[in-house]
């Protein structure tokens, strides 16, 4: 028979508080590419991976990061049940080297339930760095479990974590649970209710949480674990203990701090006791009252000036290289006698919205996300969610909501996920409505289009740019101020669900790294945005090039179409094409403003574009005025979710109520905006 280990697979979870670095031992044991980065909140989900080691084989789920084992929030709900449910062969708990005594706390309370766990203490680069000395031997004897230093970005010391675990999971290795950490009324009352687990091998932990109010509330909501008879009587048990007992939930906590505070005290030393300084003064600054704002405007300012400045050059270089491979496809379509019809549909459709898409998109996002990723990676992102945490709690919402705006910068449908992290419902349903407010990556480069082809156009370099960079705040600035009258409002219409406490943690500096960032941004979400784009962008020319080049009555139907738009359209100040882009752009925001021109084109009144700025003549040509530029802006910002955000906010609430609400409030809000501009600009022009 073959022993376990020459062939054997282990499933093994890694846990953890958020932000220590799981998802990247994740990556390096797995070779994944899972989303990392300097905040907290950003894995809401489980991902599986596998590596082998040993000649076995190792099933690695990473979950969502979590203070405790009970749910606060849907995050912490997928985070908890795993924990308690679904550890697999060996739990892996990794901690920050750095922050060691806040994430000791979990650490204790799974050791307590388990003996096959293993702790991975990552980020010793860096506590190397800062004088934080760790005793990992006595460590182990504290927690009675084997310990590993780790730096996982380096990817140092994961051979001896998975010997540890490959030695934990063939019972090379013992752990054992240490017990008698509380005062000794909650040690009795624990063993009481322990007595009626007997045969659960998380009786300890179970009785533990079972004493704390908060987490057997928790307990029977998410798990359901009043199922049996022994478990019910637990239950009721721990009920009339902590009744007798009135302060034994605050107690159990004191003394688990009490405990993390002792082995903190006899494992590390330093040897600066100063080495979060650094960290403080920056933060005095860029999370100040009086210059947080102001630098985070000019941040962003500076990111957007970067971005169009170097957009305009590779476009043009983009463009002439697909005219190029245009009159070589037209040649070759020439040499095989191909009709008019095909030509007209795969090159003048298809192709044509593909490079368009391709050369209007691509440079403003291979700029864009690099820049954005480099601050996600430094730890900027939180700090930007602490200087507008006020304004959203003013707005009668949870903070945490600052995070999953952030979030739908990046990508809307992936904003609308993260609102995981917001665990009172309703706080979590306003965050779902106004996460469409927030413009996603597949909206830049049209913002930045649109901007600095028309409305900057006229303006000389470099103040083009410059001018073009505040617009771009100003936009998004509007755009987090209705964001916030939305929530308002709703938040006084909605009944108040119970208010969640909520610390916004604020991680340490790190320094990006730097080559690493760009490739990661550029193949994984540059590629990833253009390929959709892409993919919707060539059935999406073609359908546009049939509509234009089939009549009835003597009109194209995309003539039909757009006519039938131009009334409503020209009360906001837009034109049919435009609005008719937009409705066409629904499964994908990135092929908006390739549809508009692919629509001008082959009505006939474009002709083409050499760059990004002659944009600006096509468009004049097409009646645009300054206010159609801002009106096309603002409803770029402001318009229904895209196909694949819609789908999301209906899987995630749920409720088709809410997803249409989710459709309407910012199209509403959009309209409104519009039309306002519209009429200034009539009254003024
Ligand atoms: P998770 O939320 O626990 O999954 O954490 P991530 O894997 O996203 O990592 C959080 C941050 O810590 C990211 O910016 C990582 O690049 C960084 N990080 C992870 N491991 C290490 C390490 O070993 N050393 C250093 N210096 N940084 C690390």
């Amino acid at each position: 028979m073959l022993d376990k280990c020459v062939n054997g697979k282990y499933d093994i979870l890694l846990a953890g508080n958020p932000n220590v670095g799981k998802s990247t031992v994740f990556n390096a044991l797995t070779r994944s590419n899972r989303h990392t980065g300097n905040w907290s909140g950003k894995t809401v989900d489980a991902a599986q991976g596998s590596c082998r080691f040993n000649s076995c084989e190792f099933i690695l789920t990473d979950i969502p990061g979590t203070y405790s084992q009970t749910a606060v929030s849907p995050d912490e709900e997928v985070a908890g049940k795993h924990i308690l449910y679904d550890r697999g062969d060996c739990i892996v708990i990794v901690v920050d080297g750095t922050s060691l005594e806040r994430n000791l706390n979990l650490v204790l309370r799974i050791s307590e339930s388990t003996n096959k766990a293993v702790l991975c203490v990552n980020m010793m680069d860096e506590a190397r760095k800062k004088k934080i000395y760790i005793d990992t031997d006595e460590l182990s004897l504290q927690l009675g479990m084997p310990v590993v230093p780790v730096s996982a970005r380096s990817k140092k010391g994961l051979d001896e974590l998975m010997q540890a675990v490959y030695d934990v999971v063939t019972g090379k290795r013992k752990c054992f649970t240490i017990k008698h950490r509380y005062d000794e009324d909650i040690e009795k009352a624990a063993q009481g209710i322990e007595a009626e687990l007997n045969g659960r091998d998380d009786k300890r932990a179970l009785s533990l949480m079972l004493l704390d109010r908060q987490e057997r509330k928790s307990l029977s909501e998410h798990f359901g674990i009043c199922s049996t008879d022994e478990l019910k009587s637990a239950f009721e048990n721990a009920d009339a203990l902590t009744e007798r007992y009135n302060d034994i939930s605050d107690r159990i906590n004191e003394c688990t701090v009490k405990e993390c505070e002792r082995i903190y005290k006899l494992c590390v030393s330093l040897g600066n006791e100063n080495y979060r300084q650094n960290d403080r003064k920056i933060d005095k600054i860029l999370t100040s009252g009086k210059t947080g704002i102001p630098i985070m405007l000019l941040l962003f300012m500076l990111i957007f000036y970067i971005t169009m400045v170097g957009a305009n050059y590779p476009s043009e270089w983009l463009k002439s290289l697909f005219d190029i491979i245009e009159v070589w496809l037209r040649e070759l379509f020439v040499k095989y006698g191909a009709d008019s019809f095909w030509t007209g549909l795969i090159i003048d459709g298809m192709y044509g919205t593909l490079a368009s898409v391709i050369s209007v998109m691509l440079p403003p996002m291979a700029i864009f996300f690099p820049l954005f990723t480099l601050l996600e990676d430094l730890g900027y992102l939180p700090r930007v969610a602490f200087n507008l945490d006020g304004f959203f709690c003013k707005a009668g919402t949870n903070g945490k909501q600052a995070l999953t705006m952030m979030m739908g910068f990046g990508c809307n449908a992936c904003g609308v996920t993260g609102c995981r992290i917001i665990g009172a419902e309703r706080e979590r349903k306003l965050a779902v409505l106004t996460n469409n407010f927030s413009p996603c990556n597949g909206r830049f480069p049209t913002m930045i289009a649109l901007i600095s082809t028309f409305i900057v156009g006229s303006v000389p370099q470099p103040f083009r740019s410059f001018c073009g960079a505040g617009i771009l705040v100003g936009v998004i600035a509007l755009s987090i101020i209705l964001s916030l009258l939305v929530t308002k409002l709703f938040s006084v219409i909605m009944t108040k669900s119970n208010a969640e406490s909520f610390i916004l943690e604020l991680p340490p500096y790190r320094k990006p790294q730097i080559v690493k960032t760009l490739v990661r941004s550029l193949f994984d979400k540059t590629a990833k945005v253009l390929a959709r784009a892409v993919i919707v962008a060539i059935p999406a020319g073609a359908l546009i090039w049939l509509l234009a080049n089939i009549s009835i009555g003597g009109s194209s139907l995309i003539e039909s179409f757009t006519s039938v738009l131009e009334p409503f359209a020209g009360v906001i100040g837009l034109d049919g094409v435009i609005l008719a882009a937009f409705i066409l752009g629904f499964p994908a925001n990135e092929i908006v403003f390739p549809i508009a021109l692919m629509i001008y084109s082959s009505s006939g009144s474009m002709t083409d574009y050499e760059s990004l700025s002659e944009l600006h003549n096509i468009l004049i040509s097409n009646g645009w005025t300054i206010i159609t530029a801002i009106c096309a802006l603002i409803f770029t910002v402001m318009h229904f979710p895209c196909s694949t955000t819609c789908i999301t906010i209906y899987k995630e609430t749920k409720n088709l109520k809410w997803t249409i609400l989710s459709v309407i409030v910012p199209t509403l809000c959009g309209i409104i905006c519009c039309m306002i501009v519209n009429l200034l600009g009539q009254i003024f022009a």
